[in-house]
């Protein structure tokens, strides 16, 4: 409480994981700018305006009402002068210069178009452009570039993987998920996390969480199950990268770190006759024609031992604006240190263990956020 502000009698912290924020936005119209300056400021490596617009962002998603003046915006944490700015403009005149100005620079544009194929990051993306690459037909057709595998996935598909997963594509790739893991372990636990979790409605991959309670044979399962997709023809691309755990160690501060779970990064071939949309979405005329009955879909499969379960579950979930609070929380409120593995008390200089995400809020001393409360 002692971080917290009373804006009209709403008492708002400045960490994400005590705000309950649902994808109902009030603010879209100045999250959506401020993200696209988030965006900017990630591709220039412009750490501290990156995290200021983030964090305002994820402020002003969580507010039930309008802001319709900046004084609206009057204590509320992380409403610095630079995000004020442009707040204003964008009240005032409907639209922010700065951001327009982003929208339409050459740098901005290609980096955004170059890092939408899978396997493209910002250090490909950044060596494009300097040598004047622009599009996305120059990249294929440059003799001197090579790809990797997982690039000449990402553009084999780009078409698939750029428009998102509706709800009922993910809800088909988790059939898929479930009915091959429960082949070969019954007793598994297939979870969809990510965004879907938090009740979104369309996303950019489908994540799950697998875990087997009370045993160690999860270790060969998704090595089965990859050998299982192979011989059915459902694996378009993937990448299993094998566990690199160890008990001991301390949950790192990194938030953007990768994990250490075995996982699998994949493109699955979801045939649409498995995709339920409620309405009959493929007509009989196009039939006949050399139609594709079938879309690429990302899919992220993590593997973990059952102790460590509902740590992955939290982490995996989302946002990641919420993870990096969390984060935050344990470390400055709570002296603990929190990751996709473990929670470490450092004054008692122990781990704590959780059966649920329950139990690691109430170890942090903090109200339960369900999933769909997540959406910083
Ligand atoms: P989208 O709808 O765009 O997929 P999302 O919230 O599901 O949104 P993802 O990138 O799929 O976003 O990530 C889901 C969650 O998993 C994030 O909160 C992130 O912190 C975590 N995460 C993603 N990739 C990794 C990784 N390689 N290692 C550890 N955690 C990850
Ligand atoms: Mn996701
Ligand atoms: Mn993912």
């Amino acid at each position: 409480a002692a971080n917290s502000l009373n804006i009209g009698g709403i008492r708002i912290s400045p960490y994400a994981c005590q705000r309950r924020t649902t994808l109902k936005n009030y603010n879209q119209k100045l999250t959506d700018a401020f993200e696209i300056l988030v965006e900017n400021y990630e591709f220039n490596e412009n750490k501290e305006f990156c995290l200021a617009f983030g964090r305002a962002a994820s402020m002003l998603k969580c507010l039930p009402f309008t802001v319709v003046q900046v004084n609206d915006t009057e204590g509320l944490p992380w409403m610095g002068e630079q995000v004020k700015e442009i707040t204003e403009d964008i009240l005032e005149e409907g639209e922010s210069s700065k951001v327009k100005a982003v929208l339409n620079d050459e740098n901005y544009r290609s980096i955004k178009l170059f890092t939408s194929v899978f396997g493209v990051g910002l250090k490909t993306s950044d060596k494009w452009y300097k040598m004047g690459l622009r599009t996305l037909e120059e990249v294929k057709c440059n003799k001197n570039l090579t790809l990797t595998r997982m690039q000449k996935a990402g553009f084999l598909y780009y078409d698939d993987l750029i428009s998102s997963v509706s709800k009922a594509e993910a809800d088909a790739a988790t059939q898929i998920v479930q009915d091959t893991v429960w082949k070969i372990l019954p007793d598994a636990v297939v979870t969809l996390t990510g965004g879907f979790r938090r009740g979104k409605q369309a996303g950019h991959d489908v994540d799950f969480l697998i875990t087997v309670p009370g045993s160690r044979q999860e270790e060969e399962l998704l090595h089965t199950v990859i050998d299982i997709w192979k011989t059915q023809e459902l694996l378009l691309y993937y990448d299993l990268i094998e566990s690199t755990f160890e008990n001991t160690k301390l949950p790192s501060r990194k938030v953007d770190a990768l994990d250490h779970f075995q996982k699998c990064f994949a493109i699955l071939k979801v045939h649409k006759e498995r995709v339920n949309e409620g309405s009959a979405v493929q007509s009989k005329v196009f039939a006949e024609e050399e139609t594709k009955d079938w879309k690429a879909i990302r899919v992220d499969l993590v593997v973990t031992p059952f102790q460590h379960y509902a740590f992955a579950l939290l982490g995996w979930t989302g946002s990641r604006q919420f993870e990096r609070d969390l984060r935050r929380y344990a470390t400055h409120e709570k002296k603990m240190m929190l990751d996709n593995h473990a929670l470490y008390d450092k004054t008692k200089k122990i781990f704590l263990s959780a059966a649920n995400e329950e139990e690691i809020f109430s170890h942090l001393g903090l109200d339960y956020l369900e999933p769909w409360e997540r959406n910083a």
